[in-house]
């Protein structure tokens, strides 16, 4: 029966590219930070709305305040050269094709696919690559419905950037929810489903239901994720959108169905939970039974200070929700830009970590989900008079390898997984030769991509 709710107060305002010069706050500044914006967001995404501008980001201390670096495009997220080059295209006013094409041109030498995104995590369905899903560790299999290749605001250091800039042709995406049952029911090690994107919750309720009501049938589905930043960029999601109430109702079909029902929130510094709208988002999740589980990348000016994650994570635990990784920035797009050595993210996670209470102290990392599998660093002891990084498998193409500890050389400007040797001068890692035949299988068993090999046992099925 129509109910009667109060009409929606503040909608949503989105400010991309095109609108740069008409975004009020941005008036006041110098010309020259407007022109860089236009170079760099012609290159990288760039995306906003009225909540971010009006609530997150504190001008007074633009440019270095955190909510701004977070979702402005800035000059040196560009190499000089690159940089240079679409400059002179947006100064002489080129046509959108030509800026288009020298910044496809860069795009492509900016790493748009790390740790095998492609390669090795899309499975098989029916014989052919399955649209939309990414299976890399047994138990959880990401699926992206094409409707949630967007979010809320982007994020500068995205690592999903080449889906929003068109170079993707939204490969990722699927519209069919019968085809992620499907798989599930051919793979009985599944038992979580994370729908990630973009961000599924940009979805109109309907549609998101279309997605999650056929999971709610499958018995060995234990989990249902939500991987999403619109708490932190568009809280009102939850209590003022026209389908607000629709959706809190989904979310509790889920958890009366039996299933745990856990938002992957994506926050990345303390002021996205401080504000009234950010705690009723909160709030009103948490009322369905739905668990919210809190991760962030450690990203060089954003949060890159470990009394910001200790705040961050007090205040998670505070307002009901369970910290649970910090990652190391992967090495895509702007990573010069944001990136932090291992060594540093180590301390500024063992600092903040130690101030914490138990409660709290379900984070883990920092960790690198790098192309084996999700990597953390452990500690930096000295074994037999060599400092090295203690490393842990958290998560593993092949689960074997999960929680064996070992060892990499110290190397203090390391920011990636890959620049890691073994500590004692061993030839290799000791996963090396079992990923290097996962990957073998997967180039040599027919010749085309679309005869990849997939086994459920396999982790990288
Ligand atoms: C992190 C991740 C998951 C989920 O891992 P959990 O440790 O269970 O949260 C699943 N698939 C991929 C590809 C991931 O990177």
């Amino acid at each position: 029966m129509a109910e009667t709710r109060a009409p929606q107060t503040n909608k949503l305002r989105v400010f991309q590219r095109k609108d740069i010069d008409n975004i009020p706050q941005l008036a006041a500044l110098p010309a020259s930070e407007r022109e860089a914006m236009k170079v760099v967001s012609a290159v990288l995404p760039f995306r906003v709305n009225n909540y971010v501008l009006e609530e997150l980001i504190d001008w007074n201390r633009v440019p270095d305040d955190p909510m701004y670096r977070l979702t402005f495009p800035h000059r040196e997220m560009l190499s000089d050269d690159d940089y240079r080059i679409v400059e002179a295209l947006v100064r002489e006013d080129a046509p959108a094709n030509v800026v288009q094409a020298a910044a496809r041109e860069i795009q492509t030498r900016l790493n748009p696919h790390p740790a095998g995104q492609i390669e090795l995590n899309v499975p098989l369905l029916d014989g052919h690559p399955a649209r939309g899903i990414q299976h890399k560790y047994a138990e959880t299999v990401l699926f992206f419905p094409t409707q949630g290749q967007t979010c809320h605001a982007y994020c500068t250091y995205c690592f999903r950037w080449p889906q929003f800039v068109g170079l993707d042709d939204l490969k990722f995406a699927s519209k069919e929810a019968g085809d992620l049952v499907r798989y599930v029911e051919a793979h009985p090690s599944v038992t979580s489903v994370l729908l990630t994107g973009g961000d599924p919750l940009v979805m109109r309720t309907a549609l998101l239901r279309r997605y999650i009501e056929p999971l709610l049938a499958v018995p060995q589905i234990a989990s249902i994720r939500l991987g999403t930043k619109s708490m932190a960029y568009w809280p009102a999601r939850f209590f003022d959108d026209n389908d607000a109430d629709d959706l809190l109702r989904l979310f509790e079909d889920v958890v009366a169905a039996g299933k745990n029902l856990a938002f992957m929130a994506h926050y990345s510094h303390p002021r996205e939970l401080s504000t009234p709208a950010a705690e009723r988002a909160m709030q009103r999740i948490l009322s369905t039974g739905a668990t919210v589980r809190c991760q962030a990348p450690l990203i060089r000016h954003v949060n890159d200070d470990a009394s910001v994650w200790e705040t961050m994570w007090r205040r998670q635990v505070r307002l009901g929700a369970i910290p649970y990784y910090m990652f190391i920035e992967r090495d895509t797009g702007a990573r010069h830009y944001f990136e932090v050595p291992l060594v540093r993210a180590y301390e500024i996670f063992r600092d903040a970590y130690s101030r914490v209470s138990g409660l709290a102290r379900t984070v883990r990392g920092p960790s690198m989900s790098a192309l084996p599998g999700k990597v953390a660093i452990d500690g930096i002891p000295e074994i037999l008079g060599r400092k090295v990084l203690a490393l842990r498998f958290l998560q593993a193409r092949d689960p074997s390898w999960v929680g064996r500890p070992f060892f990499a050389r110290f190397d203090p400007r390391a920011t990636w997984f890959d620049a890691l040797r073994p500590a004692f001068d061993e030839p290799e890692f000791f996963f090396q030769p079992s990923l290097e035949r996962m990957k073998r299988a997967r180039r040599t068993t027919g010749a085309s991509k679309h005869r990849l090999p997939m086994h459920d046992d396999v982790a990288c099925a």
